[in-house]
């Protein structure tokens, strides 16, 4: 049996399990992530065995103009996920600060780092990438 990470909103509307996760995440500074996060960086995270344990009906979506989907809590305005243009629900990546317990996920790169606020300092032990990774 795998174990599972559970993860919720403010509210506790919505909560839901994971089973596993990838190993890459970022922290993300661009504009879209700093607001929407309400945060000096965003942080998404690709997931296996994704479960709503509940609350799936109050997920509100905000589609951004460059197509990505934004989804949060409609009660309590929790930012919960991300998802690239296109993409079905199932596909989504999870903001890592929803998770309720430790997860074995290590922040690897920091991205769109030139979009950053100037009152952040970026931590220097971690890769850091003025826009997307690099290939
Ligand atoms: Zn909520
Ligand atoms: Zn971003």
């Amino acid at each position: 049996m795998s174990k599972s990470y559970h993860g919720s909103c403010l509210c506790g509307t919505v909560r839901f399990s994971v089973d596993g996760f990838s190993e890459q995440a970022a922290n993300c500074y661009c504009s879209m992530c700093r607001k929407f996060h309400g945060a000096a960086f965003g942080t998404l995270v690709a997931v296996e065995g994704l479960v709503w344990l509940s609350g799936k009906d109050a997920l509100k979506e905000y589609v951004a103009p460059n197509g990505t989907t934004r989804t949060f809590c409609c009660q309590c305005g929790s930012s919960l996920g991300f998802r690239v243009k296109g993409e079905p629900l199932e596909q989504i990546e999870l903001a890592i600060s929803a998770f309720d317990v430790d997860i074995p996920v290590t922040i690897d790169a920091q991205i769109y780092t030139d979009h950053k606020a100037n009152w952040c300092e970026l931590p220097s032990n971690i890769p850091a990438f003025s826009a997307g990774r690099e290939e």
